[in-house]
């Protein structure tokens, strides 16, 4: 399929990878979840051959282990988790399930263990139980830096968030992060802030400190007595089309999606395969989070 070249930021794209197993959930918003109903030609070998492919083109690329749920299959997570080496950050998006096969301190112990190659875990936690929930007391033992994601979808009671702060803010020290349905995300509302009700309450209750951008996600950061509260926005998909300053017709790549076969593909949303000679030669810029925030500045909101 045709592509225009490649461009990126420096290091390379975030690697996502979908572990090829699945999670006990039923998450309204879950896109992944049906790719787990057929799990045919799924294969944690193709995956770490992937992963070896990305590293030897990006060596200094993050990689993120999503699904599904990586800690399902604690010992297929360890053979992919092997694989990487240590010149990359390495994040798990998980629930911190506990099962039948792995109870907590099977599950403690396996992060424990692997500290040193785990840069942070991102754990699910909702206003509403979307997701089986772990004990909190889980978190006291983590010697991995953990931080709460929490996607909002639909209403909400402002009530309701500043109790979900407090939980793991106050109660366990934890950043927590607000992200808006990335579903429902457009190249016009992503900055949008007149009509932003998730934003408007964050700011009725936290003190706003900065807001970090890009072409495809943003980030508002808060404060909450001393501790880190932010709201991010994504766009469903992680390609830009763009002209650069010399001219040419770029593909800016902002993730490389490895599946659950081991294809590597270029987008979130589109089933394109990522074309691995042309990433050898991938034009690379800084990082531009901060793109948006020279562009656009933001009142304090001073609470
Ligand atoms: S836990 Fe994750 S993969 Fe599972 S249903 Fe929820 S969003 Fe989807």
């Amino acid at each position: 399929m045709y592509h225009n070249p490649y461009k990126t930021r420096e290091g390379g794209a975030t690697v996502s990878v979908f572990v090829p197993y699945n999670c006990n959930n039923n998450c309204p918003f879950c896109i992944n979840k049906q790719e787990y109903e057929d799990m045919t030609g799924f294969s944690a070998e193709s995956i770490c051959r992937s992963i070896a492919m990305m590293d030897s083109l990006t060596p200094r690329c993050d990689f993120v282990f999503t699904g599904g749920e990586p800690l399902a299959n604690l010992e297929s997570l360890q053979k992919m988790l092997d694989c990487v080496p240590e010149t990359h950050r390495v994040f798990i998006n998980t629930t911190l399930p506990l099962t039948h096969s792995y109870g907590e301190d099977e599950v403690v112990d396996f992060l424990n263990r692997n500290k040193a190659k785990i840069t942070c875990i991102n754990v699910s936690r909702h206003l509403f139980p979307y997701v089986e929930e772990s004990n909190d007391h889980i978190f006291t033992r983590l010697e991995v830096p953990a931080r709460i994601n929490c996607v909002l979808v639909g209403g909400h009671d402002t009530d309701k968030l500043l109790h979900f702060v407090r939980r793991f803010s106050d109660g366990l020290g934890l950043p927590v992060q607000f992200r808006m349905d990335y579903t429902k995300t457009t190249p016009e509302n992503l900055y949008d802030e007149s009509d932003d009700a998730i934003l408007k309450d964050l700011d009725s209750i936290f003190e706003f400190v900065s807001l970090a951008g890009c072409r495809i996600r943003c980030n508002y950061e808060f404060i909450y007595n001393g501790r880190q509260v932010s709201y991010h926005k994504t766009l469903p998909y992680s390609t830009i089309t763009e002209t650069g300053e010399d001219g040419r017709v770029y593909d800016v790549l902002y993730d490389i999606i490895v599946k659950q076969t081991g294809e590597i593909r270029s987008d979130w949303d589109k089933e394109i395969k990522l074309d691995l000679d042309a990433y050898k030669d991938v034009v690379f810029e800084p990082s531009d989070m901060h793109f948006i925030k020279r562009k656009k500045s933001r009142r304090k909101s001073g609470k």
